[in-house]
């Protein structure tokens, strides 16, 4: 029977993008979330919008919603 080696994940030190920023642009009459981990939405005619695409960002990541 083989024995099966499993191997731990091995962790390269620090890991800079593990925060997310978000920021929500203005553009003339156009808004774009945009992360500090190289993350951006498209632009949206809302600031609404774009919050809502930050939050969704944010979400998938894991990471908590900032109020406000
Ligand atoms: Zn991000």
């Amino acid at each position: 029977m083989a024995h099966v080696h499993s191997e731990l994940p091995v962790r390269t030190g620090a890991a800079p993008e593990s925060v997310h920023r978000v920021t929500i642009e203005e553009r003339g009459s156009f808004c774009f979330a945009t992360c500090s981990c190289g993350w951006f939405a498209p632009g949206r005619r809302s600031r609404d919008r774009s919050r809502r695409d930050a939050s969704e960002h944010l979400a998938q990541e894991g990471q908590d919603v900032p109020e406000g």
